[in-house]
């Protein structure tokens, strides 16, 4: 167990990013309310996926961790889970495929609503307001009172969570997530696309390879990995009041835990030593991730590697690489020559979505697709130069039919964004572009 750590410790280092609740009677009820509440998940769990990572660390897994930027209430409806987790599973038999490895599956998802922003107020029109810091803090709308950061809506999250980890742990083992069906899915899928010729190889190929294990008796009914599949949760551990109050002793090892989701991550924005959210995630027993942009130095990482893993648990440490396209493959050598100097072990993730956002000139916060694929080329480039495993993806979106990214195969063009553009913070790859991105990884795991 970490020295000196509680849950309330960060409170006494330098917390960025936190919303300022005026009424401090009220948010002290909030916390305490759910503090009673039952966990979202179990410490087990949390270890499990820990030990999950640990083979993604030792270069014999891959890790897929993808959903929404930012969850919201409005969004919030069964159709819009199952469609999300629907893709992820898709893309992970595509690359389970390719890769000849399991995939870790970890969802952004049933607790992702805490957004950092670039800038506390926003103003429109001469009107000053605080940022939008997603629905778990305050109302997207801009207007005086739904902008004012409620307590209570973090228990709003805390249910919407709750409702949304229910039905993820229902489709993944009550049958929803069987391989045959979900390969089936992607056929049906390909069937109405018109970029369905380009991947139609791998997808017969991953027909052929399921019908040959259920002639040598790999079915359903044999083989529980064919009827469902383990997922997992996981946000940025952002808000910290919820995230302590979530936090729990687990019984059978005394070890501390964040409850509210399998992994947390701690943003690159509050990733700076002596960090509250540094503080934070150093005593939590779950594995925990790292996002590293262009700012970050490679004594700093290691010095924070050595607080957040200081036993080189394998699986504990997730750094998830956020550059931009034309950044990544001169920054990322350096960490990587690094990292492995120093011994510490861990899954390198790359999220080519954070250091690719654009403005179109229609004034659409958006990311090009080729610029997300050319990120993801540049890291697996410098992966395979320097001889370590580029272990895992991090991306941003939905099962749904939105128009947030601009091309792919069906081209989504700066005009079309206006059609579908959802997002409650940043824009996301839809369905089609989701598992197009997986059908090109796959191109290049195999070459
Ligand atoms: C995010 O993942 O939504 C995010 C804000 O990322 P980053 O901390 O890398 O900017
Ligand atoms: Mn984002």
């Amino acid at each position: 167990m970490s020295k000196n750590w509680q849950p309330h410790s960060w409170r006494s280092h330098e917390a960025r990013q936190l919303p300022t609740y005026r009424d401090a009677a009220a948010l002290a009820a909030a916390e305490r309310e759910l503090s009673n509440y039952p966990p979202l998940v179990f410490a087990g769990e949390a270890r499990d996926l820990t030990a999950d990572l640990g083979r993604v660390a030792e270069g014999k897994a891959f890790l897929l961790q993808g959903g929404d930027c930012a969850e919201s209430f409005a969004e919030f409806h069964p159709n819009n889970i199952r469609d999300t987790f629907r893709v992820l599973l898709q893309m992970a038999v595509v690359l389970t495929f390719a890769s000849k490895m399991p995939v870790v599956k970890l969802g952004r998802m049933a607790g992702q609503f805490a957004k950092p922003r670039s800038a506390d107020m926003e103003d429109i029109d001469g009107i000053s307001l605080p940022s939008y810091r997603g629905d778990i803090i305050n109302d997207i709308a801009f207007e005086e009172t739904g902008r004012e950061p409620d307590p209570q809506r973090m228990v709003k999250a805390y249910n919407q969570s709750a409702a949304t980890l229910n039905l993820l742990r229902a489709f993944a083992n009550g049958g929803y997530a069987n391989l045959h069906q979900v390969n089936a899915w992607t056929h049906d899928f390909m069937d109405r696309s018109p970029w369905a010729k380009k991947y139609q190889e791998t997808a017969a190929r991953i027909s052929e390879a399921l019908a040959f294990m259920e002639a040598c008796g790999v079915t359903p009914e044999t083989v529980p990995q064919i009827k469902g599949t383990s997922f997992y949760t996981s946000h940025e551990a952002l808000l910290l009041p919820y995230e302590q109050a979530l936090t729990r002793q687990d019984s059978l090892t005394g070890g501390w835990y964040d409850t509210s989701g399998h992994f947390l991550w701690v943003g690159d924005r509050t990733r700076f030593e002596g960090s509250a959210h540094i503080e934070y995630l150093r005593g939590i027993g779950n594995p925990v991730g790292m996002k590293c942009g262009p700012s970050l130095e490679s004594d700093v990482l290691l010095r924070l590697l050595d607080t957040l893993n200081p036993n080189h648990v394998s699986g504990r440490m997730t750094l998830i690489t956020r550059y931009g396209h034309d950044k990544i493959e001169a920054h990322l050598p350096k960490l990587v020559r690094a990292v492995k100097e120093s011994g510490h072990p861990v899954v390198w993730s790359c999220d080519p979505m954070h250091g690719n956002v654009i403005k179109t000139p229609n004034g659409y916060k958006t990311r090009p697709f080729e610029r997300i694929l050319a990120e993801v080329r540049g890291f697996f480039a410098v992966h395979r130069a320097e001889g370590t495993h580029g272990g895992g993806i991090h991306i941003e979106m939905t099962g749904q039919n939105v128009t947030e990214c601009t091309g792919g195969a069906m081209d989504v063009t700066q005009m079309d964004l206006a059609d579908r553009y959802h997002t409650h913070c940043d824009p996301r790859l839809n369905a089609g572009q989701s598992l197009e991105l997986a059908f090109l990884l796959a191109e290049m795991l195999n070459q």
